[in-house]
């Protein structure tokens, strides 16, 4: 199978209202404009300075979704051009996106991760930190930034009883978050879950943006 037709049958499972983030991550810019030949316009990279470089030489056009973990001196290098940043997890990485949204004029869309699998390794708040940073309110403060919804992952399992109470937990936050804090806002309506393994549950779920990769493009070369 071709990636355009990987990527028909994945656009095909999605019901109206959840939009695909094709995940092209280590693989080369050929991937990406066979993707973007077939329709589509919104990818996910992990990587700044592998996102920078896919953004300065392909279609302007496309809508680059930063997934990957966030580090400091990194920022800015996206803030020009970023669509939506889905990996907050620290109140002080958003205060620092804000920072560099407002030096180049900009007001960058935000998910805030969070974290509900068992791994350790997995970044994000817990659900209670990102309720009490929400509480706090310096978020307020923040006017260069748009926090558009929330962000997570699963355990990486075969246990798909716990993948579903992972989203659905996730879900709950969602709606809590979005009552407390966004009941008035019209952005504040992603829900960014589910990835090639497990995006069927996802949507099932109530994901809104579902990041799928290897379903797509094939196996990942991290040696490349
Ligand atoms: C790599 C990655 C994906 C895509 O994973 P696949 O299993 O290839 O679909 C989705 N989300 C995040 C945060 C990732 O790092």
């Amino acid at each position: 199978m071709s990636i355009a037709d990987n990527l028909k049958q994945v656009l095909a499972e999605l019901p109206q209202g959840v939009r695909l983030v094709a995940v092209s991550k280590f693989h080369p810019n050929e991937a990406i404009e066979e993707a973007y030949q077939a329709g589509q316009r919104i990818f996910g990279e992990s990587k700044v300075q592998e996102m920078t470089a896919k953004y300065e030489t392909l279609p302007k056009d496309i809508e680059w979704h930063f997934i990957g973990h966030l580090q400091t001196n990194k920022i800015k290098y996206m803030i020009p051009y970023v669509e939506m940043i889905h990996g907050i997890d620290t109140y002080k990485l958003l205060a620092e996106v804000n920072k560099q949204a407002a030096k180049a004029g900009r007001i960058v869309n935000c998910l805030i991760q969070i974290h509900v699998a068992q791994e350790e390794t997995k970044f994000g708040f817990s659900p209670e930190e990102c309720k009490d940073m929400l509480h706090a309110g310096e978020w307020k403060e923040l006017s260069h930034i748009r926090i558009c919804g929330l962000m997570g992952m699963a355990s990486n399992t075969d246990d798909v009883e716990q993948i579903n109470r992972e989203f659905c937990l996730l879900n709950r936050l969602f709606q809590e978050i979005k009552a407390n804090w966004f009941a008035d806002s019209d952005t504040f309506r992603e829900l960014s879950m589910g990835m090639s393994h497990d995006y069927h549950e996802a949507i099932a779920a109530g994901s809104t943006l579902v990041r799928v990769g290897s379903k797509i493009f094939g196996e990942r070369n991290y040696n490349t």
